[in-house]
């Protein structure tokens, strides 16, 4: 299967890695997913959620494990956050599965649990990018992916290296092709280049 859309909550999507949250996952056949508990679910996490995580991480379908992450505009406090993102990471090593990240205004936190985890080698993307180039520039230095959507910062993906950018529809109304058109208009390329690399990078990524 050629994935071109990384991250997306449209249940139906073609050619992408469903977003589930591990508490709701229920996978169908012929799909591929990522697993995790939502940062904006992260308060009242109990031990049988943390279970279900553990258990959809193994799953032959889940290629990744993520969502998680640090928002520090919702849910649970950011210390909270950051003890459900740490147990995401050391998941992920167990596994041996990436990891996708939701960053809101988050980055040096997230860079500095992923550091603190000795997770360096753990393929990591921060989704749904929307920061602008010194936030880019601190998430590639670490060797991290970033993944765009339909909103993005032009000056941060013109900034990002082509075997480092990701797309995305996330649980935007757009489909995939809309969201390739406007990131290969705003990079001035081809959109079937852009769809290549992007093929490309999920496969990679992914180690499919
Ligand atoms: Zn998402």
């Amino acid at each position: 299967m050629t994935l071109i859309d990384f991250h997306t909550h449209h249940q139906q999507a073609r050619q992408a890695l469903i977003s589930m949250d591990a508490r709701d996952f229920s996978p169908q056949a012929g799909k591929v997913y990522s697993v995790g508990l939502h940062p904006w679910r992260s308060a009242h996490v109990s031990l049988h959620d943390l279970e279900r995580l553990n258990e959809a991480a193994r799953c032959g379908q889940v290629l990744a494990i993520g969502e998680t992450g640090i928002d520090t505009l919702r849910g649970a406090s950011v210390e909270e956050q950051t003890m459900l993102f740490r147990h995401h990471v050391t998941l992920a090593q167990e596994v041996g599965k990436p990891l996708i990240v939701h960053s809101v205004r988050s980055a040096q936190q997230v860079i500095k649990t992923y550091r603190e985890q000795r997770a360096g080698g753990l393929p990591l993307a921060v989704h749904g990018f929307r920061g602008n180039e010194r936030v880019a520039q601190m998430l590639l230095k670490e060797g991290f992916y970033l993944s765009f959507g339909a909103r993005f910062n032009a000056a941060a993906l013109a900034m990002t290296p082509a075997d480092r950018m990701l797309i995305e529809t996330d649980s935007d109304p757009v489909n995939i092709h809309e969201v390739a058109a406007m990131v290969a208009l705003s990079l001035g390329i081809d959109e079937r280049l852009l769809l290549r690399r992007v093929a490309e990078n999920c496969k990679r990524f992914l180690c499919l």
